[in-house]
């Protein structure tokens, strides 16, 4: 994969962990209980003694998921590792990865998991 290729998949997943931390803050605030509001009463406080860790375990399961995904395939492309198949190594079409770019397998691995996964009781 090219340089050009690799940086518009590097905004397009830095561009979607954007929006999904959007998302995510907005969601903690309505989650927010009165305990955590006593443990930091000034917002600003609060904000910065929150730990990415903390942050994460309090979002919902599926941007959780998300993110993590998403830190996984940037981390993947800084090691030059991204858009190869986990399972069989080999590309995985750059049109999937546009439509998905969180995705470890190729269309075909998914095909034959997703299969497997049908078939199982
Ligand atoms: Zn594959």
């Amino acid at each position: 994969m090219d340089i050009k290729t690799q940086n518009l998949f590097k905004k397009l997943l830095n561009d979607q962990l954007q929006a999904l931390m959007k998302e995510a803050s907005e969601t903690k605030e309505g989650m927010s209980s009165d305990a955590e509001k006593e443990n930091f009463p000034d917002s600003t406080d609060r904000a910065s003694a929150e730990s990415d860790r903390n942050f994460l375990l309090r979002i919902r399961e599926r941007e959780r998921f998300l993110i993590i995904k998403i830190r996984e395939a940037l981390e993947r492309l800084e090691k030059g590792e991204f858009g190869i198949c986990e399972s069989c190594g080999g590309k995985i079409s750059k049109e999937r990865l546009k439509a998905r770019p969180v995705t470890t397998l190729c269309i075909q691995c998914k095909t034959d998991a997703e299969s497997q996964e049908k078939a199982e009781p």
